[in-house]
């Protein structure tokens, strides 16, 4: 059993880490641990901004999008000398083990950190790209499809009364998770991502033949990763003469108070972390697939590439 661990939010923010640094810290408390909570992700590790936690410093947290403890990103953790002193300012605190939260580059951080000293390192996906191999579910990604889906809703009502193309471009780095539910569930009519092909020519013959038919207005979501919305919407004006516009939806995807599912979910992680780290695991990402919670290995999931779920590009073909 650890005695004394520490707990970070690393690299991009997104709604539900607070929820999981939450429980991480009061798993640990209720397990009778000391748990110290590092500000700025590895950047504040290198520079010592850590202090031991009490219940209440995680309190009135639950709520709110973004990350308490901070976070960063931090180039001098990309070389072993940073991550040698990392290591150094945990021990010097007798700090055993650490569970990052963060996405991908975070993960990959913290598997050298394990490999290279020993700590025992237990991650959580915090990303609202849900980019992370092994699982199905990052904490953070719920919340922001339902962000996207507000704003889908809003734009339909505007594109429906001026009968316009309208292209919205949203987060997602490489992968298209974000852009393929948010397009199912706003309706959209196409959907691109980085993980499929599209021709941007049939596309726009396609919409057209679909003015001509009547059809009155057209949505279009773009994945950041399969190409930039502002070109895109360029493009679909000057080859279909539609009137067009594009929205570039932008940070306002990181934010908000995290949806119950993310909650929830990132709750039951950080617990599950926590124990796992207590106990004296290592080199290990907790996460949900289907519907369950998983551990994968820290390497594979740094080190695969996650696909998209082909049952999800299905449903999208057939409800266009
Ligand atoms: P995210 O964790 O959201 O994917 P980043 O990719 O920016 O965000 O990574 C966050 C931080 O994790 C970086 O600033 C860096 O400190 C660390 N990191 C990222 N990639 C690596 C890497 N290949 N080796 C070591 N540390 C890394």
């Amino acid at each position: 059993m650890l005695k004394s661990i520490a707990v970070m939010t690393s690299g991009g923010d997104s709604p539900g880490m607070n929820a999981c640094a939450r429980a991480v810290v009061r798993t640990a408390l209720y397990e009778g641990v000391d748990v110290w909570g590092i500000r700025s992700g590895y950047h504040g590790l290198l520079e010592e901004d850590m202090f031991k936690m009490e219940r209440k410093d995680v309190s009135d947290i639950i709520q709110r999008g973004g990350t308490f403890l901070g976070t960063a990103r931090c180039k001098r953790w990309k070389t072993p000398e940073g991550r040698r002193l990392g290591y150094e300012n945990l021990k010097k605190r007798g700090i055993e083990g650490l569970v990052v939260i963060g996405g991908d580059g975070s993960l990959r951080g913290a598997s050298l950190l394990s490999k290279e000293t020993g700590m025992p390192i237990v991650g959580l996906p915090g990303t609202i790209d849900n980019d992370v191999w092994g699982m199905d579910y990052t904490i953070g990604c719920d919340t922001a499809a339902n962000t996207i889906v507000d704003a889908i809703n809003k734009l339909r009502d505007t594109a429906s009364a001026h009968r316009r193309v309208i292209v919205l471009e949203v987060m997602g780095r490489q992968c298209g998770w974000l852009a393929l539910v948010s397009g199912i569930s706003g309706g959209a009519e196409y959907i691109l991502i980085p993980e499929e092909e599209y021709d941007l020519d049939e596309i726009c013959k396609d919409m057209a033949e679909a003015y001509k038919k009547g059809k009155r207005y057209i949505l279009m979501v773009v994945a950041e990763g399969a190409g930039s919305g502002t070109e895109i919407g360029k493009y679909v004006a000057e080859k279909t003469k539609l009137d067009t516009r594009v929205s570039v939806l932008g940070h306002i995807q990181r934010g908000g108070s995290p949806s119950v599912i993310d909650r929830v979910r990132a709750s039951q992680l950080g617990e599950k972390a926590a124990l796992a780290i207590i106990s004296g695991m290592s080199d290990i990402v907790f996460g949900f697939a289907k519907g369950h919670v998983v551990a994968i290995d820290l390497h594979d999931a740094v080190n695969n590439k996650k696909k998209i779920d082909p049952d999800y590009m299905h449903l999208a073909k057939v409800l266009f």
